[in-house]
């Protein structure tokens, strides 16, 4: 997607092992004009397929999956990354962030990830894979089914929509990365 791209190359940082921090536009600050459009591309992209529910993994999936949400009028479910004392039914899972460098339980209520459910799963970043594969047993727990999955940024180098491709699962994202090396930031044509 042309604008998101240029967005990247103009505001985009690169850090050490292949980090790129866009906290301009997606991870702090937002632009809703910026994220309004992607969800829109979302949308014409995963037209013709029947979904009934926007998931995402906290924090930083939220907005892009309520702008997606909204467009497409279906309820967004977030997986949280602490388990409240008070969740009853939850499914679990643990997410490996390499970016944090630690191990993740995420989880989720049956209550709103349910037998059935044609899930649409969102998120910002697919780096290697792990928050991707975390949903997919999640969704596989609950006998839902995931139906695409859609990613504003994907670093090809690392590998994860390789492995989710290969599955079997319609991956869509706005902007792929083939390269970081040396801090310059390489589109994949
Ligand atoms: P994966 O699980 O695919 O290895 O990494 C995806 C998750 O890690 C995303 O949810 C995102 O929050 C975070 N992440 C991965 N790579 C980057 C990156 O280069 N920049 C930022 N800001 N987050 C990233």
């Amino acid at each position: 997607m042309k604008a998101l791209k240029e967005r990247i190359l103009r505001d985009g940082k690169c850090f050490e092992g292949g980090i790129l921090k866009v906290d301009n536009f997606i991870n702090h600050q937002m632009d809703p004009i910026l994220m309004k459009s992607m969800a829109v591309e979302f949308v014409r992209r995963f037209a013709g397929t029947s979904i009934n529910k926007v998931m995402t993994i906290e924090a930083s999936g939220i907005a892009p999956a309520i702008m997606v949400g909204y467009l497409l009028e279906l309820p967004v479910v977030f997986a949280k990354k602490k388990v409240p004392s008070t969740m009853e039914n939850m499914l679990s899972t643990k997410v490996y962030s390499f970016t944090k460098d630690r191990t993740y339980d995420v989880c989720v209520s049956r209550d709103y990830l349910c037998p059935g459910d044609k899930v649409l799963f969102i998120d910002d970043f697919l780096a290697n894979g792990n928050a991707a594969k975390g949903i997919i047993d999640l969704v596989r727990q609950a006998d839902a089914e995931l139906v695409g999955m859609g990613f504003l940024i994907e670093k090809d180098f690392q590998h994860g929509g390789e492995y989710l491709r290969n599955q079997g699962i319609h991956v869509e994202s706005l902007a792929i990365i083939e390269s970081l090396d040396n801090c310059h930031i390489t589109f994949k044509k």
